[in-house]
């Protein structure tokens, strides 16, 4: 086969594996992003139910101020009553006494249901309390697998860049400008197995005179349809694999 040729398949083989990274490190810092929304989104309903416990706890306030003007109410009203003299002042005392009765159970009960909601919203916070510790915990042990994960796939990548380096340092100008013109459209599709008679870039079938040049190798042969360089992969022994 043409070395150049050779060369290229390499390079862009090379190009493709430092490529094929970007998925991988944006893969493992989704999974980080992931369990970082989970934490905040706990921490988020935390602060609600404590928003809500703080309302409640206003309101039992104002319930428990109204609760000591109504008995003091109710101490001058007896008062008055005892000085009462007319059947119409009596009954409007007893009716005024009346309503403050019911206000009063209205507000003992109102400040017994907000006494049981703030429970129910306290436990609530302990249990994401634990949910958030666990989140914590994971995300802790995420974050050193992903950092440990990026700082090997940099490792590789850098390797993989020195390999290049030299690849390209003994290639020639001419043919690294072709590949790298093809590339900019091509991406990593750039230099393409020819399968079946057709490119594998796109798809198409190509000539039977092209088709020869490719099996031959012995020039650089493009795509007629999309441009591309072509080349013929070596036989696998796919029975073997089998
Ligand atoms: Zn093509």
């Amino acid at each position: 086969m043409n070395k150049h040729l050779e060369e290229l398949i390499e390079l862009s083989k090379i190009d493709q594996s430092i490529d094929s990274f970007e998925p991988k490190v944006k893969q493992a810092k989704t999974k980080l992003e992931q369990i970082e929304n989970q934490e905040s989104d706990v921490a988020k309903e935390i602060e609600s139910l404590q928003e809500e416990i703080k309302d409640a706890e206003l309101k039992k306030a104002k319930n428990d101020l109204h609760i000591q003007e109504l008995t003091a109410k109710l101490d001058a009203n007896k008062k008055k009553s005892a000085e009462a003299k007319t059947e119409k002042e009596i009954k409007a005392l007893q009716l005024e006494e009346e309503i403050a009765r019911e206000q009063l159970d209205f507000a003992n009960e109102e400040i017994e249901r907000l006494d049981k909601l703030i429970d129910t919203r306290k436990a609530e916070i302990e249990a994401k309390h634990s949910e958030l510790e666990e989140l914590k915990e994971q995300s802790a042990q995420i974050k050193e697998d992903v950092e440990k994960e990026l700082v090997e796939i940099e490792k590789q990548k850098q390797e993989l860049f020195e390999k290049k380096q030299k690849l390209v340092s003994k290639m020639s100008q001419k043919i690294l400008a072709f590949y790298d013109k093809i590339r900019r459209w091509a991406k990593n599709s750039a230099v393409v197995p020819v399968r079946k008679q057709a490119c594998m870039g796109c798809y198409m079938k190509i000539n039977d005179k092209t088709y020869a040049e490719v099996i031959k190798g012995e020039e650089i042969t493009t795509c007629p349809h999309c441009g591309r360089i072509l080349y013929l992969e070596p036989q696998k022994e796919e029975a073997n694999a089998e």
